[in-house]
């Protein structure tokens, strides 16, 4: 079978059971397998797959049908620019998450040598996203109460020769310096709608989804330093809820940014 056909019948099937990507989804299993990438794919569409590429090629759409996402299975997910490695341990980084992460940087950009912690690190994304483009000598502790998750947080820091130190710990126990930046992508997804292949535990927010919120606030309060800031990421249609949580918490000045989707998705609060 040359590639084109391949790709041909790959979309096909995708398409079929309504999996909207399925022409990026295609080319990206495909170009993995072969170790190339998009353009070197379109270059070679005359050319003829080996049987062996061939069958697992078809073995991924066969997970992907079954709604694997294609992060997990091509093992890496683009973020900021730069590739983390992912798998099942670790929630798969969002486009979203790009507004904290660049929330993050417009905050903490003009401290001197800022303390920032990441609360449920997971891939280690925001962290190491900050880590590599803070050009302030920022110190990064990223914490998270999964152990494989750290593994991967771990792999993907020494892979992006980024300086970030990590932490097995539940939220934010065992930590003694105060922070000039705490960010966090916590989980947030309503229980009853929790999404399949991830782990749960990087994304179950409880029966309403914002189970995390009061901990983290009260949390917070003893390891921010005066003035400094929490930048943390929201569900749509959270905001409000949570600026209330906030408040209640004793956070007077408090903003939210909006993603690209116009959904309120990230809350940032001065520690005053
Ligand atoms: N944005 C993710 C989703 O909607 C949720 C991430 C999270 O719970 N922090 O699937």
């Amino acid at each position: 079978m040359l590639v084109k056909e391949a790709l041909y019948r790959a979309r096909k099937e995708l398409q079929q059971i309504g999996i909207e990507s399925f022409w990026l989804d295609g080319d990206l299993l495909l170009a993995h397998l072969l170790s190339i990438d998009r353009t070197a794919l379109y270059i070679n569409l005359n050319e003829r797959l080996s049987s062996a590429i061939q069958s697992q090629f078809f073995e991924l759409i066969k997970r992907r049908m079954a709604k694997e996402p294609v992060a997990y299975l091509v093992g890496e997910k683009e973020f900021m620019g730069l590739s983390f490695k992912v798998t099942t341990d670790v929630l798969i980084p969002r486009p979203e998450t790009e507004i904290l992460v660049e929330t993050g940087i417009s905050l903490a950009s003009n401290m001197d040598r800022p303390i920032i912690i990441d609360v449920g690190t997971g891939s280690g994304a925001i962290a190491i996203s900050l880590a590599k483009y803070l050009k302030n000598q920022p110190q990064l502790f990223a914490i998270d109460i999964s152990y494989p998750a750290l593994r991967q947080a771990k792999l993907n820091a020494s892979r992006l020769k980024a300086k970030v130190f990590f932490l097995c710990s539940d939220m934010l126990s065992g930590l003694r310096s105060k922070a000039d930046l705490i960010i966090s992508n916590p989980p947030y997804v309503e229980r009853d709608s929790l999404p399949p292949h991830e782990p749960q535990i990087a994304l179950d927010g409880g029966i309403d989804g914002l189970s995390f919120y009061p901990r983290i606030f009260s949390l917070v309060h003893l390891l921010l330093k005066k003035q400094g800031f929490l930048a943390i990421e929201m569900g749509a249609g959270q905001s409000k809820a949570i600026s209330e949580i906030a408040k209640r918490q004793g956070f007077s000045q408090i903003n939210t940014r909006e993603d690209l989707a116009g959904i309120e998705r990230v809350l940032v609060a001065i520690n005053d």
